[in-house]
């Protein structure tokens, strides 16, 4: 896919990763919607580095575990940029806590921002993308969805959902022309790990990460691209993790 004049909608792209997706998006000539809760310092940010970029840039805010703030959202997108070409599905936070400690509203929840906003934006989103030649999702998965992780089993379970729904969509739109892949980053530095002590920073450089370093939002946006302008690529996950998942032991 050649990314001028094409239109993305981004959802948690007013942050972190989201954010410099959209970023690298508009870089390469994509006109954006980014999508997040709250206007606030970031996606200010998100949104100067987008225009320096000489691209426009739509905020829409809404909770994308909230179905009708999907469909609102799909909807200002479509009269905004005239049309969807890419979606990428990067909006939400961790979940911890082990099946004691997660209760039925924290699990639900976490499905809704996670697995069932994905459903909801794909179902919302694929009539309008089916109506040009070619078109590209990424959904924002997590290692946590591909091997066993401590303390976050909703999350874990979620993220692992992600995975085969793009698997199951990717075959059912490949006679659109209209590609579902998914990235699955490992540690990255951004404010969803605000709450990680110095030790477990040490302990992941030092042991969990063979690379020993953490990766950026500007390097899964690197695969992120990759996914979206390569034409023969569907169905698949790239891990971004500095070699944490194929590990078996130190
Ligand atoms: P982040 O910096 O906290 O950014 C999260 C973004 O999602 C923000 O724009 C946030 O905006 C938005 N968001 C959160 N919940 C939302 C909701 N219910 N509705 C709409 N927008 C919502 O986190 P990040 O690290 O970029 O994470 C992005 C994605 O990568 C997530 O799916 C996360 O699970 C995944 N991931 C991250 C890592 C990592 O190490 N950072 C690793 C693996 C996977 P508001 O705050 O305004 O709502």
């Amino acid at each position: 896919m050649n990314l001028t004049n094409k239109r993305a909608l981004i959802t948690g792209g007013t942050k972190g990763i989201g954010a410099a997706i959209a970023v690298d998006l508009a870089r390469q000539g994509c006109d954006v919607v980014i999508n997040g809760r709250n206007d606030d310092e970031s996606a200010a940010a998100a949104r100067q580095s987008i225009s320096a970029a000489g691209r426009k840039c739509v905020t829409v805010l809404g909770d994308v575990a909230r179905p009708d703030d999907v469909d609102r959202l799909v909807r200002e997108t479509e009269a905004s940029l005239g049309g969807i070409d890419i979606l990428i599905h990067s909006a939400g936070g961790p979940s911890w806590g082990m099946i004691d400690d997660c209760t039925p509203e924290q699990w639900k929840s976490t499905f809704d921002t996670h697995v069932h906003a994905a459903y909801f934006l794909c179902r919302r989103a694929l009539p309008i993308m089916r109506k040009a030649s070619e078109g590209a999702i990424v959904l924002i998965s997590s290692v946590a969805g591909i091997r066993g992780c401590p303390n976050a089993i909703a999350y874990g379970t979620a993220k692992a959902a992600i995975l085969h729904f793009t698997r199951m969509l990717a075959r059912d739109e490949a006679d659109n022309n209209i590609r579902v892949n998914c990235v699955a980053p490992g540690i990255i530095r951004t404010r969803f790990h605000d709450s990680m002590t110095a030790e477990a920073k040490a302990h992941n450089l030092a042991v969990r990460i063979p690379l020993h370093r953490e990766g950026t939002p500007e390097q899964v946006a690197e695969a992120v691209r990759a996914l979206v302008t390569n034409d023969f690529i569907t169905g698949e996950v790239l891990v971004v993790d500095g070699g944490a998942s194929m590990q078996v032991c130190r």
